[in-house]
């Protein structure tokens, strides 16, 4: 990818590509921008002279010379005006000027001098002409690089100088610079001071104001993004960028969206036009009204539906507007005496929805004049009177011999909805003969010792004429049951004969026509004993029926009050109940975790796809090229575009033709755990297609491919922080798969893929399958296939694989970053990768690794596991790092590649070096062998004085590269004093 090549990552440092000194330096003193005189106070009046002159293009400018190189003891100063330091901390003060070789003037020596001092003063505000060098703070001595020594200063070609130092912290409101000559001939051509800045930007719709750098060279500021017009913050992902102490903004966090009804376009967000709505801030695009809906103003959210079409409540804004169906087709009936059978043919029209369900009304008419009333309850329908999903309906208990009209109705979704007129099938039938219901209601009316007399109601369907009621009887103790019937014409009747003190079990039912109807309930009266009897009955001992009364009424009120206790009581408990519940709720389930179901838990491996994975319509997929080869087919991208969504580049793994049934399963095992995941750290599914060939996963893009690769593609062109931040989202999708549970066994940078905007995501989820088609796994001896080199030794020795193993697994994940995907182990076989682990040795410090970053390799690798920090720390001493960049400083020589692995910590040694070129490429820089031979530096002394803005001024504009190289510098300068003792001055 063209972003990818030399120059940083377009997303990070959107601003780079602008002219550094014009854009992000503010000028606070120029004094070549001048062009009357410049009037700073010059003590002794005989020192430092303003004199008119011209530069090296000829143009007029001010300087202040001055060349007492004859006299000894000079101390002339120069001051400049005062500067008013704004809102800067750093501040830079750049030097131009020439100075002349002691060397080539006769008869000075011992009193001419080849440097000055800077000096400065905080105050503030003005302090008056007085100078007092007591107040001054130095700065440096400034010495030329090259002299010259020619005659007569301004005729000739002059070797301008240039140095550039930098003050900072300031407090005070302003300050003032001071230029102390010691008996030098020098020439201050030009002076200008600045500072940085971060030029207000929008990035990712987040408005970034001016920003002025921090005090250090490698703070960061943080600065929050403010939305643009009609947009909002993305959930928990506010904007932020890094303000870098070079005034380029670094490392964006988070993001704004454009708001419900507004699109992106460009740096802004525009309505969406008429006859287009946005349902969503998430959603990307504006869609057109689907079908039958429409709006006629700008930036709408949803689109009203046309007269006559609705939308139910729970239809999305991005589905068509529908209306009710038509009335159902064909019905036809069968009657069976009372029962009533209808059938019909589904609505012509569904009115767009499939939730089409019947419901019937019936109705109970007179025949004359025809008047229906509804059927009322007693009528039952079988399956159901409404929400019918199939096409017929049994309708029972209807009246013999009477009129009825069915109405059968299709309704859909939006059917409550309409207002316009009901459409249904209707049929009139009359039902047949029956036998007439229960009697019910039978009352004692007399009870004797040998006869009792009974009453009872007309049945509530007779279904006909009544011509005779029978009653039959048995006495309830009786073993063999014998019954006894009786006939009446009448509601009433008098049974006789029966035998007194014994109690009996009536039932009564009646007769028709079309026969008899079923018996009643069962009734049991005890006949009277005989009149000889000695005990008294109630009916002749009223204090008895008080006392019956009383005790009745006692029990009954003890019940009542009980009941009610009770009865309370249990609503109490109930409601207690359901009060547990809801904290037990709340105490377990913690809102918004997730937790990850094994799909082998399935039994049926195809509910477990459709259960996490939507089922795609294999024409909304387009295929494009092949990318990759997977372990069951080829891996291809192309494009998806599901309805109503906009379309997006995806990557589709395929399932090659003649699988079996088990490869089938292990294929869409990936998609039923992936699609359990949702996580912006986590490779996202789009959805499956199994229900057609071939078998296809749709995975979202990721364009730069496996992490693996990506880095060693791109060998030493981030910056620490934009590793560091790579490293931050890998432990942030990896804390979100150990919180819902999920064991990952294979991280390793080969199994994370990066977008086109750097952000990792975790991918490659299988079950054991993972593990046999990663190249990397090796059968162990305990069984099974272990990639080593990434696996914890509790893993490798008794498969204990756990979130914590998996923290191990983030260890190295960790180093293969740092190390811009070096193979962890070199070329040391797996049985000594294991030895080695088991012995105590861990990987040392990359290259340019900050102590902090191994320090945190080396706790993820303790060898017990409780030890290990959780994601969640990881993920905060990241996020620590980032926002605290200091940590992120690599002291020179503690942490270089060893020579020999594991064990030796020493650094390479310079002074062995015979030429530049052989040391570039001993620290892997040989690409900028030309910039340097172009400016001249040809021996490793000349490199060895190079200071960080010499660096900068090869041409090195990745500052990762700068870093590299200054602290080779630093090394080198360190070791050459070392053995020649003096050393070199810089
Ligand atoms: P896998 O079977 O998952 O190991 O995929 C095989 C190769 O296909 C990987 O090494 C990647 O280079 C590529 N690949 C897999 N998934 C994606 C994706 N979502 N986006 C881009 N490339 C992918």
């Amino acid at each position: 990818k063209s972003s990818h090549t030399r120059e940083p990552p377009r997303a990070l440092v959107r601003f780079n590509h602008l002219p550094l000194g014009f854009l992000s330096l503010v000028i606070l003193l120029d004094s070549k921008a001048q062009q009357t005189e410049l009037e700073w106070i010059s003590y002794p009046p005989n020192g430092w002279e303003e004199i008119s002159g011209l530069d090296e293009n000829y143009t007029p400018i001010r300087t202040y010379q001055v060349c007492q190189v004859m006299e000894p003891n000079q101390n002339n100063w120069l001051r400049t005006n005062w500067i008013e330091k704004g809102n800067a901390q750093r501040i830079f003060v750049e030097l131009k000027f020439t100075l002349r070789d002691c060397n080539s003037l006769p008869g000075v020596v011992g009193t001419c001098k080849e440097t000055f001092n800077l000096y400065y003063q905080e105050t503030d505000s003005e302090v008056g002409r007085s100078l007092r060098e007591n107040q001054y703070v130095k700065i440096d001595t400034i010495a030329a690089d090259e002299s010259f020594t020619q005659g007569d200063l301004g005729e000739r070609k002059m070797k301008l100088n240039t140095e550039v130092r930098i003050i900072g912290p300031l407090s005070r409101r302003g300050f003032y610079l001071a230029f102390q000559d010691v008996g030098a001939c020098i020439a201050l051509v030009s002076v200008k001071v600045y500072y940085k800045k971060c030029w207000s930007i929008i990035e990712n719709l987040a408005t970034f104001p001016d920003t002025v750098t921090g005090s250090e060279f490698s703070s960061l500021v943080e600065v929050e993004g403010m939305c643009v017009s009609d947009a909002e913050e993305e959930a928990d992902n506010s904007p932020k960028m890094h303000c870098s102490a070079e005034g380029e903004w670094l490392v964006p966090i988070g993001k704004c969206i454009c708001k419900a009804g507004f699109h992106q376009k460009g740096d802004a967000c525009e309505p969406c036009g008429r006859g287009f709505y946005k349902s969503s801030s998430q959603d990307l695009q504006c869609s057109r009204c689907p079908a039958h809906s429409f709006n006629d103003r700008e930036g709408s959210w949803r689109c009203d539906c046309e007269d006559g079409y609705y939308r139910a409540l729970s239809d999305p804004p991005s589905v068509a507007c529908t209306r009710p169906p038509s009335a159902p087709q064909n019905l036809v009936y069968n009657i069976n005496q009372t029962t009533v059978s209808l059938e019909w043919s589904p609505p012509a029209d569904t009115g767009g929805r499939n939730d089409v369900t019947y419901r019937v009304i019936c109705r109970r008419c007179s025949w004359e004049p025809e008047e229906c009333v509804p059927c009322g309850p007693n009528v039952g329908y079988s399956p159901a009177q409404s929400g019918l999903v199939d096409t017929y309906v049994t309708i029972m208990d209807l009246l013999a011999h009477a009129n009825y009209t069915f109405e059968v109705e299709a309704v859909n979704g939006v059917s409550d909805l309409s207002r316009t007129q009901r459409l249904f099938a209707a049929v009139s039938i009359a039902t047949g003969q029956a036998a007439p219901s229960q009697v019910s209601e039978v009352i004692k009316e007399k009870v004797q010792q040998r006869s009792i007399q009974l009453s009872w109601q007309e049945p509530q369907q007779p279904n006909g004429v009544i011509t005779e009621y029978e009653i039959k009887y048995y006495e309830k103790d009786q073993k063999d049951r014998i019954y006894s019937t009786v006939r009446s014409k009448s509601t009433s009747a008098t049974v006789n004969n029966l035998k007194p003190s014994t109690a009996y079990v009536f039932q009564i039912r009646a007769f028709t026509e079309a026969g008899y109807g079923t018996y009643g309930p069962r009734l049991e009266i005890t006949t009277k004993e005989e009149a000889t009897a000695a005990i008294v009955s109630s009916e002749q001992n009223p204090v008895i029926i008080i006392a019956v009364v009383a005790v009745a009424g006692t029990i009954i009120l003890v019940f009542m009050v009980f009941g009610f206790i009770i009865g309370r009581r249990h609503c109490g408990y109930s409601k207690a109940d359901q009060e547990g519940d809801e904290e037990l709720y709340f105490q377990f389930k913690f809102p918004g975790t997730k937790t990850y179901i094994d799909p082998e838990t399935y039994e049926d491996p195809n509910r477990a796809v459709h259960q996490f994975a939507k089922e795609l319509d294999a024409s909304c997929i387009k295929i494009e090229r092949v990318i990759g080869a997977g372990e069951f087919g080829e891996v291809c991208s192309g494009r998806l575009k599901l309805p109503g969504k906009r379309d997006v580049s995806v990557a589709i793994k395929t399932l090659k033709v003649g699988y079996t049934e088990k490869q089938r399963r292990d294929f869409l095992c990936e998609a039923s755990i992936m699609g359990q995941f949702d996580h912006p750290n986590v490779v996202h599914l789009e959805g499956v297609v199994t229900r057609g060939k071939p078998v296809m996963i749709v995975i979202e893009y990721m364009e730069n491919g496996s992490l693996d690769a990506f880095l060693r593609k791109h060998d030493g062109q981030f910056t620490v922080i934009q590793l560091v931040g790579m490293l931050r989202g890998i432990a942030a999708g990896m804390r979100y798969l150990s919180d819902m549970g999920y064991v990952h066994r294979d991280l390793a940078a080969r199994n994370i893929l990066v977008n086109s905007n750097l952000v990792c995501k975790v991918s490659d989820f299988g079950l054991s399958r993972v593990i046999d088609d990663d190249p990397e796994a090796v059968y162990t001896t305990t069984g099974g296939k272990i990639p080593v080199r990434w696996t914890a030794p509790e893993a490798i020795q008794y498969r204990k694989f756990t979130s914590a193993s998996d923290v191990w697994s983030y260890g190295i994940v960790m180093w293969e970053v740092m190390s811009y995907g070096e193979r962890p182990y070199w070329d040391m076989s797996n049985q000594d990768v294991i030895k080695a682990i088991e012995e105590g040795y861990r990987l040392p410090a990359p290259m340019d690794c900050p102590p902090g970053l191994h320090q945190l390799m080396l706790d993820c690798w303790q060898k017990d596991r409780a030890e290990r920090p959780k994601f969640d720390q990881i993920v905060g001493i990241l996020d620590k790092m980032i926002r605290n960049p200091n940590t992120l400083k690599t002291p020179v020589g503690t942490c270089t590649r060893p020579i020999s692995p594991l064990l030796d910590q020493s650094t390479p040694d310079f002074t062995a070096f015979c030429s530049v070129g052989e040391w570039l490429e001993a620290i892997k820089m040989e690409r900028y062998r030309d910039n340097f031979t172009a400016a001249g530096y040809s021996s490793l002394e000349s490199v060895a004085r190079m200071s960080i803005e010499d660096v900068m001024s090869l041409g090195i504009t990745l500052v990762g590269h700068q870093k590299k190289i200054m602290s080779s510098i630093q090394t080198m300068r360190a070791q050459m004093l070392h053995l020649h003792g003096t050393g070199v001055q810089v």
